[in-house]
């Protein structure tokens, strides 16, 4: 992992190989562990609207003759069930995205107009909030990435941007080409996210406040799939943020360069 990269580079040349042999025997566990925890997740997460569905559905049998309560129950039926589709749809991008050919459909591709596609699939979130989004001209950057993986990393960004922030308020996208590669920089005016949340905030399920991410639809997989995405593309995400001030996501990426061109 890139952590216990870092964690060997930084000790004694003498205690480095100590550490890898003792980082593998403890993967297995930590993988199994983790896997234990995810099924048991899901498990949880798909049982709350599970529930909410079957209760509801007796609710309008028992309210049959009461046209406004049977409507009432049936709205809320509506949603529980987009949420459960929601939530099956994050854990099929999450399960693709873990597959080995998940850069099967990767091309050449300007990095600009795929960060506006993002945006514009969170217009009409953001208008309802009378949120403004910025976005920066860029200046023809191309990287190498699967378009429609690309849109859902950029939309989840943006989405929570808006999810977190308070009404009319603004959002700004920067786009700038770094050392090798091009940084995609979403900032907010939002809440914010506590120093010690946001080593969490990229792991599945995590969620700083779960009834108030429930109540916005959240199911706690937004960031590992962006997470998860820009990793498969070679790059790596950051997170700068101060409570009560605002939150930067950075995501960095290769730029597409002449070897990529030619294969
Ligand atoms: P969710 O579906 O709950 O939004 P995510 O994986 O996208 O799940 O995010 C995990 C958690 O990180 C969120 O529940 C929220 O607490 C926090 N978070 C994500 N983005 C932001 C943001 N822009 N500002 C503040 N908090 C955020």
């Amino acid at each position: 992992s890139a952590e216990l990269m870092l964690r060997v580079r930084a000790a004694p040349l003498a205690t480095r190989f100590i550490l890898i042999l003792a980082d593998d025997r403890t993967e297995a566990v930590r993988v199994e562990n983790v896997r234990r925890d995810f099924v048991a997740n899901v498990s949880h997460e798909l049982k709350t609207p599970i529930g909410a569905v079957s209760l509801l559905a007796e609710a309008i049998d028992a309210a049959a003759d009461d046209p406004e309560q049977v409507r009432y129950f049936t709205d809320r039926l509506v949603t529980e069930a987009g949420r459960l589709g929601k939530l099956t749809n994050e854990l099929i991008n999450l399960s693709r995205l873990q597959s080995a050919d998940s850069l099967e459909k990767a091309e050449i591709l300007e990095l600009r107009p795929i960060v506006e596609q993002a945006v514009d699939q969170a217009r009409v979130a953001a208008d309802a909030k009378r949120i403004s989004i910025t976005l920066a001209e860029g200046s023809g950057e191309r990287v190498y990435a699967d378009p429609g993986l690309l849109v859902m990393g950029f939309h989840n960004l943006v989405a929570n941007a808006i999810n977190y922030s308070p009404e009319g308020s603004g959002i700004g996208i920067g786009i700038r080409t770094v050392d090798g590669g091009v940084e995609v920089a979403v900032t907010d005016q939002g809440i914010g996210i506590a120093p010690e949340d946001q080593g969490r905030v990229f792991e599945r399920f995590f969620r700083v406040d779960a009834a108030r991410s429930r109540l916005t639809g959240g199911t706690g997989l937004g960031l590992s799939i962006v997470k998860h995405v820009v990793e498969n593309h070679g790059g790596d995400i950051r997170l700068w943020s101060q409570p009560g001030r605002g939150s930067t996501f950075t995501v960095r990426l290769p730029l597409a360069d002449a070897d990529e061109v030619a294969a």
